[in-house]
């Protein structure tokens, strides 16, 4: 199927095509031609499905298509017709760019404001006018309170990875936007989301009329092309074992996920102090140094970068072949978004975990959500020391999620050496390593995630109709969605 069957207009389809690209996404295939209906639209799809051409591409047609009443309505002014609200400023950049190139023949303005950066030259360009505007909800709101944003002509809402808004505590900031913009009827609403948690449904009860309901399934799960794989390793080798991984296998990009800002800083210290070019991104970094870092990164300067969950979110790095979780997330869906930055647009790609004592709960919790175990590889020279007990989960002072794991009384499991090991013992627990390591072919453990569809279609089994059938008009005026997760946000 090729892009000229969608309905798309002559000035996006050269756009997409100077692009490269050849033929849609599913995501773009099934969302594309109900966007151009002026449905309203919820859909299950994961950063790297090809969503954003998948909103962005008949976002830019209906307000072409309707640019003849809205003209006449405005006289002269150029009011913002279309907002999209993401959770992170890298996110929204990005949108903002794919909104720039697939716009580009076509006389739209666009712009896109967040936080962490000057407001004041977000103000002149909203004073100039633009018809397109991304934002961060925090920034938005402070445009909002100063008067130079006017959101009262909105006609078309992207949410963009609400679960993650949502997660991050910006149910209250949406709320407050939505305030700002015409009754829901009068817009159209599209909301995209990688999880559909009841939180979500809330939301999305609150927000869209009648709307057709579309998932795909994410492009890693029917290629299998992540592999993945968890090396036991105890917590103090961690560094020393990563550093060995990336110097023997040669690995030139490399992002690596820390629980927390902190431990971030100090891991990407102790990689330049190993002689790895290393960076740190997170939500305490200035925008200015988030940029550098990603640029760098994407440009080969920095050969490791070193991320929280919430900053990493929305990166999209073409051809990023290594992911290591340096730290199993405290969140079960941040493991499934963590090793979705790589094997992107069709690229393979590896995503390692190191797992100590402390974290084989959070490792139990991530299979169950996968609903598949991911194989274990324990590497010569790092076997866990089976006599060291799990300890609770520290996220640090006034941490990322502000949450610790209970402690467990549990250790590594049947088939261990005994704590005094003898060298025998020692030895013949490395053959063992090695003999996994040879089982872990492309066919065999390398298997891909079923992560985030499966989890869509378990959560939304009991009120939702499957994927392509409408949704029936519901619960409006539900009860007031709940908020999940800690107060750290990223905006
Ligand atoms: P997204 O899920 O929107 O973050 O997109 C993921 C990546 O897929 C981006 O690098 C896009 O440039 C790329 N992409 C989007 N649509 C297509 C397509 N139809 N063919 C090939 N690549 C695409």
């Amino acid at each position: 199927m090729s892009f000229d069957s969608l309905g798309l207009s002559a000035e996006l389809l050269r756009a997409v095509g100077e692009q490269g690209y050849s033929e849609p996404t599913p995501i773009q295939r099934k969302a594309i031609p109900v966007i151009l209906q002026g449905l309203d639209v919820m859909a299950g799809a994961q950063t790297g499905t090809g969503k954003t051409a998948g909103f962005t591409l008949p976002l830019l047609q209906r307000l072409i298509e309707n640019s003849a009443g809205a003209n006449a309505r405005q006289r002269g002014s150029r009011p913002i017709r279309a907002l999209v609200l993401t959770p992170t400023r890298e996110l929204a950049a990005q949108v903002a760019e794919s909104i720039q190139t697939y716009g580009r023949h076509l006389p739209m303005k666009s712009a896109v404001v967040f936080g962490g950066v000057k407001i004041n030259p977000q103000i002149d360009t909203l004073r100039r006018g633009v018809d397109i505007l991304v934002a961060t909800p925090g920034r938005l709101l402070d445009h909002a309170g100063q008067r130079t944003v006017d959101l009262s002509q909105v006609e078309i809402l992207v949410l963009d990875e609400a679960d993650r808004m949502l997660d991050m505590g910006f149910i209250h900031d949406i709320k407050r936007v939505l305030a700002l913009l015409p009754p829901s009827a009068q817009r159209q609403n599209l909301l995209f989301s990688a999880t559909f948690s009841d939180d979500i449904k809330r939301l999305a009860d609150r927000l869209l009329n009648s709307p057709e309901l579309i998932e795909v399934a994410p492009r890693n799960t029917t290629a299998e092309r992540i592999g993945q794989v968890v090396h036991p390793v105890d917590k103090h080798r961690k560094r020393e074992l990563l550093s060995h991984m990336i110097g023997a296998n040669d690995w030139r990009q490399v992002l690596v996920f820390t629980r927390t800002k902190h431990g971030a800083n100090r891991l990407a210290q102790q990689l330049e102090t190993d002689g790895l070019s290393a960076a740190a991104i997170h939500g305490n970094k200035s925008q200015g140094a988030r940029t550098k870092a990603l640029a760098g990164f994407k440009n080969g300067d920095v050969r490791v970068l070193v991320a929280t969950d919430i900053a990493a979110r929305g990166l999209d790095i073409d051809q990023l072949p290594h992911v290591v979780n340096y730290e199993l997330p405290n969140v079960p869906e941040d493991y499934v978004h963590r090793i979705g930055r790589t094997g992107r647009a069709g690229n393979s790609g590896e995503a390692v975990s190191l797992v100590c004592v402390d974290e084989l709960k959070l490792l139990r919790d991530i299979e169950r959500l996968l609903r598949r175990d991911i194989p274990k590889q324990v590497l010569p020279g790092y076997d866990p020391d089976p006599s060291i007990r799990a300890e609770p989960i520290q996220n640090g002072r006034g941490n990322d999620r502000g949450r610790s794991q209970p402690r467990q009384s549990e250790g590594y499991g049947r088939g261990r050496a005994p704590a005094n090991k003898t060298a025998a013992a020692l030895s013949a627990s490395r053959r063992e390593s090695g003999s996994q390591r040879a089982g872990q072919g492309r066919g065999e453990g390398r298997t891909a995630p079923k992560p985030a569809h499966g989890h869509v279609r378990r959560k939304s089994a009991d009120s939702h109709a499957q994927p392509q059938h409408r949704h029936p008009r519901s619960g409006r005026g539900s009860p007031r969605a709940a908020l999940v997760g800690g107060g750290f946000t990223d905006d």
